[in-house]
């Protein structure tokens, strides 16, 4: 049962059809296991928290620089120097007191992946490069996690989200990456680009968790030049993915 604070603070989602109290509900029960607090962090953890879920866990080892300020909008100039996650957490903690924030300053390796996950009933991808992106994908479904999944460069990006074991997983999608561009040099960001698609995660966690239409087996495409979104379907591959024993 919501208590009268929570019924006021979540007032305009709980008017809403899709949602109601029982999916305030729900959502104050659901656990999220974040990696990177950066471009797409950033706006990813201020709708989690915002919208009250009941958990957010975030990863990341960086600490704030003055070329951050331009995109990963958690932090500020007095921020610069000091740990992305220390000053998520406080950040965070002070717009929703609410919801439980564990701030993990680490790489988001194999093995952190895999002491955190068994909690949780997402993880969001929220990192710069593809061998992370395909650690996530590897873990959530060995685990059997929801994971959303999302990329971008320049005005451009691309969001999934997986259902483990029943829906297409980005491994389907994309083939296992060697060196990419990424490792070679800093790659063009429009500010807003991480801003949309880092909204665009955290909308994705939400509606999975209320049953909502999700991004499962469609991989969506944002063109922010031309402003259009495109839905691609993707089907599961049923025999050689990681995702199909
Ligand atoms: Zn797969």
């Amino acid at each position: 049962m919501l208590d009268e604070k929570l019924k006021e603070r979540y007032s305009r989602q709980i008017i809403s059809k899709s949602i109601g109290e029982k999916g305030q509900e729900k959502l104050l029960k659901t656990k999220v296991l974040q990696i990177g607090a950066g471009g797409l962090g950033s706006p990813c953890a201020l709708y989690l928290v915002a919208a009250g879920i009941g958990e957010l866990i975030i990863i990341d080892n960086d600490i704030v620089s003055l070329s951050n300020l331009q995109r990963q909008i958690l932090f500020s100039e007095e921020d610069i120097g000091q740990s992305k996650v220390q000053i998520a957490k406080k950040k965070l903690s002070a717009l929703n007191s609410n919801v439980k924030i564990n701030a993990i300053k680490d790489y988001a390796n194999e093995y952190i992946l895999r002491k955190y996950v068994s909690d949780v009933d997402f993880i969001v991808d929220c990192s710069d490069n593809m061998k992370t992106k395909f650690l996530i994908n590897h873990t959530a479904i060995q685990n059997n996690k929801f994971c959303i999944i999302a990329g971008i460069k320049d005005f451009y990006g691309q969001i999934i989200t997986v259902n483990p074991k029943v829906s297409a997983c980005y491994q389907c999608v994309y083939s296992n990456p060697g060196l990419e561009e990424s490792d070679i040099a800093p790659l063009p960001v429009m500010g807003a680009t991480p801003g949309i698609l880092g909204t665009l995660e955290a909308l994705e966690v939400i509606k999975t968790a209320l049953g909502l239409p999700n991004l499962e087996n469609t991989l969506l495409m944002v063109n922010l030049l031309d402003m259009t979104f495109n839905k691609i379907d993707v089907v599961k591959d049923n025999n050689t993915c990681i995702c199909s024993h």
